[in-house]
């Protein structure tokens, strides 16, 4: 920084006009001699250090006990003949101060001493940092969202960031399912630990926290002791971070160390921002995963719908075609479905229908995908499964339904039957279409051997 400022070594120039009066320059300003005397300083030096000016001219720099920590960079700068700078807190206020020495004619180093008030830029730089910070763990929390297809990988995703972002050694993850708690994710705690949270050894806690509705709960370490599984893991400081979505709470993020922490704004506010974010990621990820059910699912059996199955036909095709391996379709068709419409109302219909879901559900194999195909008719994807495999399957299932009492309406139990067709890729057919050609001719095949039976593929012969 360059002053226009000229210094003489003669007498008392300062009151003459032909210098530039320090008092233009609206940062306080210190000129001092070579030795540290001051030479001269502007009123708002005077008003920094409360003094008149009288009173501080020639005294000597480094006396005055309010720049004592700076004499050293002083000296050092005019010895050297180089600017320096420091920063200093004086009077709750924050300065950056120049120390820029400079030569006057009797080549004497003396050095101007500039007070730039940094205040506000620190204040605006502290709430920049602030905010980066919140960017990069919104943007590191939000970047769990991306492997969304699947909430449990989510789950993990997020509670190892959040560990990264809250610097906690282990935490978990509880989601509100079916009325209960349940454990989604854990990270740093044994097997033994997840059990006990499983079997409901924080219950009573999760209930207390829900109620009080806070941002974040620290838990009182006479309450953890209590707790013996958490003693067990060394966990000596925990937080509950509730997860709200419209009001309510849908889940908690256990937060442990073995450690204690000192819970000051910053970690405050840290809490809360953690909580909001991953209650919106959890709840976005939510809606996506029930969008994409709805997509591939059937409103009324809650079973999947046609689109998901020329999906799923296509993939067990190519799969089989690639790797050999076979596998099998069941299409079952209600008997006389009509007739059970026409007696008791198409709401009775309806209601046998679910049920008929729910046996076919719960008497197929995980891997099975069930659509409901048309109105009353079914179909099931067996992958991995030969034609042999397939015609018990669809033989113990007709018998289930058989023996089944339909409860249709408050007063009404029937019993209905089905018909059911298998065929099989590669042996019947290698693509969707004559696959379903073959599937539907061993059901018509079924019906016309009487209904209520169960018939494989056969091709024509001449
Ligand atoms: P078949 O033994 O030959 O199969 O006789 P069916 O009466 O079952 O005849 P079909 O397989 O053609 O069944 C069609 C009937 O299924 C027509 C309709 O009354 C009934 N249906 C189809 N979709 C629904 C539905 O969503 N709800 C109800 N309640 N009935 C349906
Ligand atoms: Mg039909
Ligand atoms: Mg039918």
């Amino acid at each position: 920084m360059k002053s226009r400022i000229i210094l003489k070594n003669k007498t008392d120039k300062r009151k003459n006009s032909g210098y530039l009066s320090l008092d233009l320059i609206p940062d306080p300003v210190i000129i001092l001699a070579s030795d540290g005397n001051i030479f001269d300083l502007n009123q708002s030096c005077c008003l920094l250090l409360k003094a008149k000016k009288s009173q501080l001219l020639n005294r000597n720099f480094k006396e005055l006990k309010e720049f004592s920590g700076l004499w050293k960079k002083v000296e050092q700068a005019i010895f050297e003949k180089k600017e320096n700078t420091e920063r200093m807190s004086f009077d709750n206020r924050d300065f950056e101060v120049y120390i820029l020495p400079f030569k006057t004619d009797n080549k004497a180093f003396p050095a101007r001493i500039i007070f730039k008030d940094i205040t506000n830029f620190l204040r605006l730089e502290n709430e920049l940092l602030k905010r980066n910070k919140e960017l990069v763990i919104i943007n590191s929390l939000s970047s769990a969202f991306i492997s969304s297809e699947n909430l449990d990988l989510v789950m993990e995703d997020l509670i190892d960031k959040v560990l990264l972002i809250t610097d906690f050694h282990a935490g978990w993850i509880l989601l509100q399912e079916n009325d209960r708690l349940a454990l989604k994710t854990s990270r740093g705690i044994s097997s033994e630990g997840r059990q006990k949270i499983e079997e409901g050894a924080l219950a009573s806690l999760c209930a207390d926290i829900m109620e009080l509705r806070k941002p974040f709960s620290m838990i009182e370490s006479d309450k953890i002791r209590k707790i013996p599984f958490l003693h067990d893991e060394g966990i000596v400081f925990l937080i509950v971070v509730p997860l709200v979505s419209e009001g309510s709470v849908t889940g908690l993020i256990f937060l442990a160390g073995n450690v204690g922490r000192a819970i000051d704004f910053e970690f405050t506010s840290l809490m809360t921002l953690v909580g909001s974010h991953a209650a919106l990621i959890i709840d976005k990820i939510k809606l996506f995963l029930e969008t994409k059910r709805l997509s591939i699912t059937d409103a009324l059996t809650g079973l999947y719908n046609i689109r998901y199955f020329y999906k799923t036909l296509d993939l067990e095709i190519a799969r089989t075609n690639r790797y050999g391996n076979p596998f099998s379709l069941i299409l079952f068709d209600i008997d006389n479905f009509k007739l059970l419409n026409d007696t008791y109302g198409h709401q009775a219909g309806d209601e046998a229908l679910r049920e008929l879901a729910q046996i076919f559900k719960s008497n197929s194999r995980e891997t099975d995908a069930i659509v409901r195909y048309g109105g009353e008719e079914f179909i099931i994807i067996l992958p991995n499964t030969p034609e042999e495999e397939a015609i018990p399957v669809a033989n113990r299932i007709k018998n289930i339904v058989q023996a089944y009492n339909f409860q249709i309406s408050n007063m009404e139990k029937v019993n209905i039957t089905l018909s059911g067709g298998i065929a099989s890729c590669t042996k019947n057919a290698g693509d969707a279409k004559s696959l379903l050609n073959a599937v539907d001719t061993a059901l018509y095949a079924a019906k016309a051997a009487g209904k209520n039976t169960i018939r494989s593929y056969e091709r024509p012969t001449r």
